[in-house]
């Protein structure tokens, strides 16, 4: 990778500054699938912003970008201190249609550029040459800083790595303990990509998951911070998605936990393996 990973334990109560970064990327992010009535979404976007969380991940499908730009227009945090993540969805992969829409979605956050974009799924419109060739084509003219896939196999990733142009920055996909991802992660090493890792709770299942719970027992931790930390002591970047206060700061705190080999051991023995967002149109099925 092209940067090295220092995970350390936070004393007291984490700030923005205690997460640590891959290529200008913090690595616990906030991620905002769900956040559908608009004012709750403003609303949990600016207490994510407020507590300390400088990613936030939204996609075009979401159909949250525009509260995303509000909270962070609201907010105490300069748009510049945010690392902004938006996908263009399977509808509009054809060239002229990445084009459009993603000004559409410029607009809509109420930014010039985002920080990472991403192509959501390699299905429907999807066209290797031609997307990514749009894609490129939105770096040059600044409107992303950085290309991204998401739910790519091995081998589309390395494609895609063979004909943008730009570097492919991050694969984002699902990455939990039920769902570890080991070649994912592999394909990712070898082609220098930043794994994301999207439903790092596995939308509340490894909540329950006996070794999880051991291993939060004996840190005084949470379920939920337990997976996260062992995400990102994996070098995996996590964007959990939580609309309560007390969940977003219940994540946060993940960045005060440190995992040892035989918890980290341990969380990956674990016999049980569970996707939870698998459309027909994804490229393994
Ligand atoms: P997730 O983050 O694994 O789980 C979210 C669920 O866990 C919500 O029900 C949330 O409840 C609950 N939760 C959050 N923090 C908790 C805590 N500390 N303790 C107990 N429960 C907690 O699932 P996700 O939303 O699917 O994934 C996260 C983000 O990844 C998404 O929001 C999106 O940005 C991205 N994503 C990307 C793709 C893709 O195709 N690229 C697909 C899926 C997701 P409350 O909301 O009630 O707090």
């Amino acid at each position: 990778m092209t940067d090295e990973i220092e995970v350390t334990t936070v004393e007291g109560v984490p700030t923005a500054g205690d997460v640590p970064t891959l290529g200008g990327m913090p690595m616990l992010g906030y991620g905002t699938w769900k956040l559908e009535d608009p004012a709750a979404c403003v609303d949990a976007v600016e207490t994510a912003l407020e507590m300390g969380y400088r990613h936030v991940d939204t996609a075009q499908a979401y159909g949250n970008e525009s509260e995303v730009g509000d909270a962070i227009a609201n907010s105490h945090v300069d748009r510049e201190e945010v690392f902004l993540a938006t996908k263009v969805w399977i509808d509009n992969l054809a060239g002229e249609d990445v084009v459009e829409t993603a000004y559409d979605s410029l607009e809509k956050l109420g930014t010039d550029h985002v920080d990472l974009l991403y192509v959501h799924w390699p299905s429907r419109s999807y066209d290797a040459a031609e997307t990514l060739a749009a894609f490129d084509d939105l770096v040059d003219e600044g409107v992303t800083d950085r290309i991204g896939v998401s739910n790519f196999e091995p081998d589309q990733l390395a494609e895609a790595c063979e004909l943008t142009d730009a570097p492919i920055f991050a694969h984002q996909f699902e990455c939990h303990p039920l769902l570890p991802q080991q070649h994912l992660l592999d394909a990712c090493e070898e082609h220098d990509v930043h794994p994301v890792a999207y439903s790092p709770l596995a939308r509340g299942s490894v909540l329950d998951v006996p070794e999880v719970a051991d291993v939060a027992a004996k840190h005084e931790a949470t379920p939920a911070q337990v997976s996260l930390a062992w995400l990102r002591q994996r070098g995996v970047t996590a964007i959990p998605k939580a609309a309560s206060e007390g969940h977003i700061r219940d994540n946060w705190g993940s960045l005060a936990v440190r995992l040892d080999d035989d918890d980290m051991a341990k969380l990956s023995s674990i016999d049980r393996t569970e996707r939870q967002v698998d459309p027909g149109f994804a490229p393994w099925n």
